[in-house]
């Protein structure tokens, strides 16, 4: 693999494991030029269903549009960048797993809002207050009771 920091053609794999529960590998990378280290991480690729959005209109499945909008709930939240990837992975993996050709819009905010809601509660109250558009403050109140009272609630540590 090239390096991504001077362009060289050489670089050194420094260490390598299993991440996501094994679906995963995580390479540490070196650059035997610059020395610059950086991370790739290794999924196998396979086919995910087509999305139907709320319209009725078909698009690709984007994983990139999935990442953002974890990102921005998570923005400045204590969650590992390792956590957040394993999280998508885990949602990549129950979506194929249903073995359906297309999957609802809805559905995957729904894979995603359980996502947060294990890795960070306040980011799942961000994504879930925009998502789900609270209808206005007392239904907004009513989550955040519903989420307290939950025994798994916040994640334990080894969780994350
Ligand atoms: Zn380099």
């Amino acid at each position: 693999m090239h390096c991504p920091f001077c362009g060289t053609h050489e670089t050194k794999v420094t260490d390598s494991r299993l991440v996501a529960d094994g679906d995963q590998v995580r390479r540490r990378r070196q650059c035997t030029a610059c020395s610059e280290r950086f991370t790739t991480y290794e999924t196998a690729e396979l086919v995910m269903p087509r999305v139907v959005k709320a319209d009725g209109s078909r698009e690709t499945f984007d994983e990139r549009k999935l990442r953002d909008g974890m990102l921005r709930a998570l923005e400045k939240r204590p969650v590992s960048a390792e956590s957040t990837e394993a999280a998508i992975e885990r949602i990549r993996q129950r979506l194929r797993a249903r073995g359906d050709r297309e999957v609802e819009a809805r559905e995957i905010g729904e894979e995603v809002m359980n996502a947060l809601k294990r890795l960070d509660q306040v980011a799942y109250i961000r994504f879930a207050s925009v998502y789900r558009r609270f209808q206005d403050i007392d239904e907004f109140r009513a989550e955040i009771d519903r989420l307290a009272q939950e025994p798994s609630f916040p994640p334990q540590e080894d969780e994350r």
